[in-house]
């Protein structure tokens, strides 16, 4: 009825004005969650799928604001992004996460987040030349994740800044991988060292559905150009024995680890020696 469309138009109005609401109050906050030592780092294993021992980890940030509490990446990080304070945000945990790493008994590869904007800006080398030096960190331990999204757009200039960061002794690893829409072209001219299988493909790897055929031709693809293959979100050891089977190298996901502090990653590297 006419009576009933109009409430629901109503409501409608109503959330999406909340959402703008919500969306400036956050964007708000986050301009000074930096200054206000509001982020912190977590760290997430990554392990060896033949025996899940412990290879890397992965950094991921996190921010606590006192009035609204945990907000998510998967809501703060997309504000960040396009208010470009992802590039601070960037080179603060880029150089956060290699300083608390320094701190383990044995050094762990460290898998780091770059978002398109940080890539591109004219100073990424430096600032990761920067955090190398300062920490000192090993260049030899630092995977960069980049997803799709990165090269889609053709009239970006990536070569120079690939170049230097392969001089350097920087790996790269492609995120995220089947989420963005993009064809493969861009695989062959960039020398990721790894590709990430997106959780939302592992997440039915065991069910009669293609997610498993998907995940065998993501293998194949990586074995052609010397990529290791990272599976992401494993939550059941049926999971994890399926993607070993499938091919796959190195496993991540809560069956072996939720995302932790810095002190917890020490915990553990304690108790595996
Ligand atoms: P991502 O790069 O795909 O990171 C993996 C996400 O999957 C993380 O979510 C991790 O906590 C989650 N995850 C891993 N294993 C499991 C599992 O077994 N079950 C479930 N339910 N989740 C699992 P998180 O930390 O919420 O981050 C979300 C996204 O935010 C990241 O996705 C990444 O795109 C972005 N992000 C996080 N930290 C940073 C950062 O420092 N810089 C940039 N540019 N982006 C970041
Ligand atoms: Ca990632
Ligand atoms: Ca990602
Ligand atoms: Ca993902």
């Amino acid at each position: 009825t006419r009576q009933a469309g109009g409430n629901s138009i109503v409501r409608y109005q109503e959330a999406m004005r909340l959402n703008l609401q919500r969306r400036r109050v956050l964007e708000t906050e986050l301009a000074r969650a930096l200054e206000k030592g509001e982020l912190h780092v977590v760290f997430q294993p990554l392990v060896d799928l033949k025996d899940r021992r412990l290879l890397g980890v992965e950094a991921l940030m996190r921010w606590q604001n006192d009035a609204l509490g945990d907000i998510s990446p998967a809501e703060f990080i997309s504000i960040a992004e396009e208010s470009g304070l992802i590039v601070e945000f960037g080179t603060w945990i880029m150089k956060q996460a290699m300083k608390e790493a320094m701190a383990w008994s044995e050094p762990l590869r460290l898998a780091i987040n770059v978002s398109p904007l940080q890539f591109t800006a004219p100073d990424f080398v430096d600032a990761i030349q920067d955090a190398l030096s300062e920490t000192g960190f090993s260049p030899h331990f630092l995977d960069l994740e980049l997803t799709e999204s990165l090269f889609v757009d053709d009239r970006l200039q990536l070569d120079t800044t690939i170049d230097a960061l392969k001089q350097m002794g920087c790996s790269l690893a492609l995120d995220d991988f089947g989420t963005g829409y993009s064809s493969l072209g861009y695989i062959p001219r960039f020398p990721f060292s790894k590709i990430k299988i997106d959780k939302s493909f592992i997440d039915q790897v065991c069910d009669e559905g293609p997610q498993a055929a998907i995940v065998s031709s993501v293998v194949s693809l990586a074995g052609i150009f010397k990529m290791k293959v990272v599976a992401e979100g494993i939550e059941t050891e049926e999971q994890e024995e399926k993607l070993r089977a499938l091919g796959c190298d190195i496993g991540q996901g809560y069956l072996f680890g939720k995302p932790i502090r810095a002190d917890g990653i020490a915990q553990l590297l304690k108790t595996a020696a």
